[in-house]
């Protein structure tokens, strides 16, 4: 199988593209358009790989998509690409509504009519598999409420309600022209190469430096946390044995507040590299204002997809948070080139 991955040079798209290239004989292109978050160091390791090809490419530019399917006739897609990060999309909407609706949008068609032409067998073994998010679902108010694949929409910020829409657009394909889409919405992920502007991976390199650990509100906002290599497997499940039409919440079966994920951060860290002082990282958390809008809690119940596809993660959160903080100890350089911006840098000039 060729399988297309748009946003593969991102946190969750590399590690979608490590596992295909490192545990199975399938074919990857990985479409990007390159953007602060997009990072080709995250797959030095399989870049070689005679299976892995990379096309930097907007997806909001039709031409050019019609070039990459028409060049590398996938088999499936797996689109990734967008804007991700909450606090952008309240500072400046206007990148979020382009590469997630309009993006999407072009994707879908562009896709639509490679698929139409495709000879009977291939047509009927395509897939269109749009990740999305558990936060088109806003937040939960009681303490046991639990999203499924049928709660209504109520996205609270412009990136949630970018990803709602092109959910929209992604069952309407599906309804209207019988275009096979599936749809999985996830919880929050960690691990590593995921980029510092993100809570766990921010924590960890503000303690390691001794800086704040700015913490929203009061830090009792509830997220329910899956390993990002755990979310790889259950997607790589998806797009080889979801039902066309489908959609799948995955999720970690980890609630946690913000508070005790930073708290359990500094424990590993008070461990693993004390501060030279002896005291611990804790004293560094700062609480500051709370992000306008903020979803108090989300939690996913996973149980469709570990009851269809047999899928379940493998990390619990303290076997996974451990990894994470390690990654982080024992790949600083990735770290700094990311904070400092030469990955971008030396890209730019690369390309130039
Ligand atoms: P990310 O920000 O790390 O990566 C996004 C990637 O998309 C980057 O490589 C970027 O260069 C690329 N991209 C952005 N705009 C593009 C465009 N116009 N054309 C082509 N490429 C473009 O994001 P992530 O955390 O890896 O998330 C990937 C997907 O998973 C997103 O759709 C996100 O909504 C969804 N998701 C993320 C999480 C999470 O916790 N990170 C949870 C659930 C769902």
């Amino acid at each position: 199988m060729k399988i297309l991955v748009t946003g593969g040079a991102g946190f969750i798209g590399s590690a979608i593209i490590r596992h295909i290239i490192n545990n199975t004989q399938d074919k990857v292109v990985n479409l990007d358009k390159l953007t602060y978050a997009g990072n080709l160091e995250s797959l030095i390791s399989i870049s070689g790989s005679q299976r892995y090809a990379f096309e930097q490419v907007d997806i909001c530019n039709a031409d050019e998509l019609k070039r990459v399917f028409a060049e590398h006739q996938p088999d499936a897609v797996m689109h990734l690409a967008a804007e991700s990060h909450v606090d952008r999309s309240i500072d400046g909407p206007a990148e979020f509504i382009n590469t997630n609706i309009v993006g999407t949008y072009h994707l879908l068609e562009v896709a639509r009519q490679y698929w139409q032409k495709l000879d009977d067998v291939s047509k009927q073994q395509f897939k269109f598999h749009h990740i999305s998010t558990d936060e088109v679902y806003g937040d939960l108010e009681g303490t046991t409420d639990l999203f499924t694949e049928t709660t209504s929409y109520a996205p609270s910020s412009p990136y949630s309600a970018s990803k709602a829409s092109s959910d929209h657009l992604v069952r309407a394909w599906q309804r209207t022209y019988g275009f096979p889409t599936i749809i999985t919405n996830c919880s929050n992920n960690y691990g590593p190469y995921h980029f510092p502007e993100k809570l766990i991976p921010l924590v960890i390199l503000n303690a390691l430096d001794g800086k704040d650990l700015p913490i929203y509100g009061k830090g009792d906002q509830i997220r329910d946390w899956l390993y990002v290599e755990d979310h790889g497997r259950a997607l790589y499940k998806v797009v080889t044995e979801g039902q066309v039409g489908e959609t799948y919440n995955i999720g970690g079966h980890n609630e946690k507040q913000n508070i005790e994920v930073v708290k359990t951060i500094c424990q590993i860290l008070d461990e693993l590299q004390p501060q030279v002082n002896d005291v611990t990282y804790e004293t560094l958390i700062t609480f500051v204002k709370d992000r306008p809008g903020h979803d108090l809690r989300y939690a996913i119940d996973a149980s469709k997809i570990a009851t269809d596809l047999g899928w379940t993660p493998e990390e619990t959160f303290e076997s996974g948070i451990r990894k994470t903080v390690q990654w982080y100890l024992d790949n600083l350089d990735w770290c700094r080139r990311v904070q400092d911006g030469s990955y971008q840098r030396e890209r730019l000039g690369a390309n130039a």
